[in-house]
């Protein structure tokens, strides 16, 4: 049996491609496939120390409006994002300090 059907398919906003994994802005819903997500969307984690359900999406033009406009619910993503940006660079400082003290060390434990 021949069945025709319509099906509606989400389609990259960039390429017009259709993909099965289309990511979209959540605000304004432009989609985009794969390839072109990383140009025109950027990811918000929802936690400190994991991403996944509950992150954000952004189109660029969405994130620049919507930050002109205090946008509460981008804030509190931007917020997750500078902590981690905060945790990352303190943990290089401290890597420094270990590094520079365990040189320390070797000094001593070569001279035995
Ligand atoms: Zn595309
Ligand atoms: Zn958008």
């Amino acid at each position: 049996m021949i069945k025709s059907k319509t099906k509606e398919v989400h389609c990259c906003d960039k390429c017009g491609k259709d993909e099965d994994y289309i990511s979209s802005c959540d605000n304004c819903g432009a989609e985009y496939c794969w390839d072109h997500r990383k140009d025109n969307l950027i990811s918000y984690p929802h936690s400190m120390y994991c991403s996944g359900s509950g992150d954000g999406s952004y189109c660029k033009k969405c994130v620049e409006k919507l930050t002109a406009a205090k946008d509460p619910r981008l804030l509190a993503y931007i917020a997750i994002l500078d902590l981690r940006t905060e945790a990352e660079e303190a943990g290089k400082a401290f890597k420094k300090r270990v590094d520079a003290a365990e040189a320390r060390i070797a000094r001593y434990a070569k001279s035995r």
